[in-house]
């Protein structure tokens, strides 16, 4: 699960998140763009290429979008609580 205390500053309001580079869990992001590439209605980039929710996924093909993206993470930065 990826960290609750260290989510990115720029996540909109809601259950999905990214967390902060910064976090020394060992899951913050790493900038790899696996999240924005291939969910981008869902993920953006700040301008440090670090992943964060810009709109929370609605409906069952936005979720499924999200959670793949979850899996797909190298480092488990993608959250959902
Ligand atoms: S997939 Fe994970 S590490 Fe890669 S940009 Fe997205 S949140 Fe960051």
């Amino acid at each position: 699960m990826a960290n609750t205390e260290m989510k990115h500053k720029d996540n909109v309001d809601g259950s999905w998140y990214c967390t902060d580079p910064d976090d020394d869990s060992g899951e913050g992001c790493i900038a790899c763009n696996v999240c924005y590439t291939g969910a981008p209605d869902i993920f953006g980039e700040d301008d440090d290429g670090n992943a964060f929710v810009k709109k929370q996924p609605e409906g069952d093909d936005e979720v499924e979008m999200a959670k793949e993206q979850m899996d797909a993470c190298p480092v488990s930065s993608i959250g959902c609580e």
